[in-house]
């Protein structure tokens, strides 16, 4: 029989999101209200799983997490690991996640696993898809062959790569996709199924600043270019651009991206949501070959928010020379 000495340690926090969320009468809508230990208790089975640390670290809407509040998450889940957590859980708000996730997966220097989760109904909707999403992740969490894979999102039973996940329905409980590659693993029975592995890189250094602004425009048919201009004088420090199919922009977007370039870095990723940018197909003005000939970055599978969370952590740590050999 298994006693409780023998259980290993799982260190869970909650930040918000529609997983801690109830119904406020005066809001006239539901509003983050469940701290971490009433979520934890949503799930009776979680105590035999594991000896459990539970922490709620913020209870915010997901939209409204920053930089500087990953930094402090990612020193709590770091202080647990060091402390003996096998693993980390994270519950928050679904409409970040896929930001999130990649931020502290550039980070995560430990093989034990990053779990994070949330829910896309809330605690007091019928059919709330919290307490499952909290037990898969525990169960993911706790496999022995979840670890070196970084930071991971486990939502509606399928486990996606933090640098590949994305939130492709603004309500359905099936949100979560990996567009191009599918998720890297299910869950079956309460186990977990991997069906890819996932290549990383060392982690990043932590940030030397937090004070940098990177930029994320979109191009979009007719667009003049007056917000592009203004990204220098406004003191960015990076721009990424979600260009047209496989990351191409307006002759006159190329012309300004080439200006923008000499001063700092720019790079375009593809606004459609799925696969990759060119690198050599395309000749004409604005297409690929002409914006790298200008000195612009193309993304590769990297779409644009992702983008902008590496280029922000590279300027942060002033590693913006290596962003070549992050996208990929
Ligand atoms: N649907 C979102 C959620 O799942 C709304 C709020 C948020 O992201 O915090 O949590």
């Amino acid at each position: 029989m298994t006693t409780l000495k023998q259980l290993p340690k799982l260190a869970i926090a909650s930040l918000g999101g529609t997983v801690s969320m109830r119904k406020d009468l005066l809001a006239g809508g539901v509003k983050p209200a469940l701290g971490c230990e009433k979520q934890v208790a949503q799930v009776p089975e979680l105590q035999a799983m594991a000896l459990l640390e539970v922490e709620t670290l913020a209870l915010l809407p997901s939209a409204s997490l920053d930089f500087p509040a990953l930094l402090d998450v990612f020193a709590w889940a770091k202080s647990q690991v060091e402390a003996g957590a096998v693993a980390v859980i994270l519950t928050q708000g679904t409409d970040s996640l896929e930001e999130t996730a990649y931020f502290l997966d550039l980070i995560w220097p430990f093989d034990a696993p990053l779990v994070m989760t949330g829910a896309m109904r809330s605690a007091s909707q019928p059919g709330n898809d919290g307490p499952g999403n909290l037990i898969a992740a525990a169960q993911v969490a706790l496999a022995d062959t979840s670890g070196g894979r970084g930071v991971l999102v486990v939502m509606d039973d399928q486990v996606h790569a933090a640098s590949r996940v994305r939130k492709a329905a603004s309500l359905s409980t099936s949100a979560f996709k990996s567009p191009s590659c599918g998720p890297l693993g299910l869950l079956l029975e309460g186990s977990v199924v991997y069906h890819h592995a996932i290549k990383r890189k060392e982690a990043l250094p932590l940030p030397l600043r937090t004070d940098h602004k990177v930029a994320l425009l979109e191009s979009c048919l007719g667009a003049d270019t007056d917000l592009l201009m203004a990204v220098t004088q406004l003191g960015y420090a990076g721009l990424v651009i979600a260009g047209f199919g496989a990351g191409h922009v307006s002759e006159s977007w190329s012309a300004a991206l080439g200006s923008i370039a000499s001063m700092l870095p720019v790079v375009v990723a593809t606004r459609t949501g799925s696969g990759p940018t060119a690198r050599s197909s395309y000749g004409f003005v604005g297409g690929e070959i002409d914006l790298q000939a200008k000195g612009i970055h193309m993304a590769g599978q990297l779409c644009p928010r992702k983008c902008r969370i590496l280029l922000w952590l590279l300027l942060a740590s002033n590693n913006q020379h290596r962003l070549v050999s992050w996208l990929q």
